[in-house]
């Protein structure tokens, strides 16, 4: 789809976990709309690569689950772009692969913190620069990256469903406090995006479940009425949609992007 279809420009957005992977895809796809965009990452590298290929955007290298580096990430915002048009929540982790029983207590926390506290810390900032949009009328838009494992279990994944799961009520909530304040809210559900994040997951899968790889692979794509795995740039898209004024009465929903994906038990074949 061409980015061309929508224009973000005078628009603030900040995406976290924009230096990589399905982040990276909506900083650039924000870019080429003409947004003025912020992108923070706790990846130095990444960041500064992101800053080096990206002339103009504003980067910031912060953990997004820690509440004091938020603080300090509006900061940033507020000095550098001003107040936010747009956030979008992506900072998520795999978290660990294991049997309920083996799984240690730090694990299941540092995963529900990058997925779920992150979109609570930056949200609770974002809201009032957004509720000051409009002349006070208030204009935003939130976007959450939740995942397929927000509507399935995911059998040795489950804190990472867990806060999937979380992040969609969390979407449904705010939609709900924050319509009349015109900011809407709303959540992404990808299916298997082809990248890095996917080859750690199935090796950590294949190494669980002693297969090889590429029967977890396999499994992955034969889950899904497509037979595909999704871009990057599908999730870029839709998150670009639910931005634009083409969505302007669409707020409270987990939309799919994920080919169909049909039962997480095809997905996981030895599960
Ligand atoms: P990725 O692992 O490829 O990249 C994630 C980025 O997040 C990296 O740049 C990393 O540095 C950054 N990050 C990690 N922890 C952070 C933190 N505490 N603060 C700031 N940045 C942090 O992941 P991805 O595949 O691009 O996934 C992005 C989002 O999409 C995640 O929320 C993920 O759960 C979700 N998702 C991914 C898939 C998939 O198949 N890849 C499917 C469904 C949902």
């Amino acid at each position: 789809m061409s980015n061309h279809l929508f224009t973000f420009k005078n628009h603030n957005v900040l995406i976290t976990a924009g230096a990589s992977g399905i982040g990276r895809f909506i900083a650039t796809s924000f870019m080429k709309a003409g947004a003025n965009v912020h992108v923070a990452d706790i990846d130095g590298s990444a960041v500064e690569e992101f800053e080096q290929s990206h002339p103009g955007a504003l980067t910031s290298q912060v953990d997004v689950a820690n509440e004091s580096s938020v603080d300090r990430l509006f900061g940033t915002q507020r000095d550098g772009h001003g107040d936010l048009d747009v956030l979008v929540n992506c900072a998520g982790i795999q978290g660990p692969t294991a049997p309920v029983e083996d799984m240690a207590f730090d694990d299941w926390r540092q995963c529900i913190a990058v997925n779920l506290d992150a979109a609570f810390l930056c949200s609770r900032r974002a809201v009032p620069m957004m509720k000051t949009k409009a002349d006070g009328k208030g204009r935003g838009n939130i976007i959450n990256i939740s995942s397929t494992a927000g509507w399935h279990g995911y059998p040795w994944r489950s804190p990472y469903s867990s806060a999937k799961w979380a992040l969609i009520g969390f979407t449904k909530s705010l939609a709900m406090e924050l319509g009349t304040a015109g900011i809407r809210v709303n959540a992404i559900c990808p299916g298997t995006v082809d990248g890095d994040r996917m080859d750690r997951v199935i090796a950590a899968e294949a190494q669980n479940k002693n297969v090889d790889e590429q029967q977890i692979r396999d499994g992955y794509t034969q889950g899904c009425s497509m037979r595909t795995m999704i871009s990057g740039q599908d999730i870029a898209d839709m998150t670009l949609f639910l931005a634009s004024d083409a969505a302007s009465k669409v707020t409270g929903q987990a939309i799919n992007v994920d080919g169909h994906l049909e039962s997480f038990a095809v997905s996981n074949p030895s599960a």
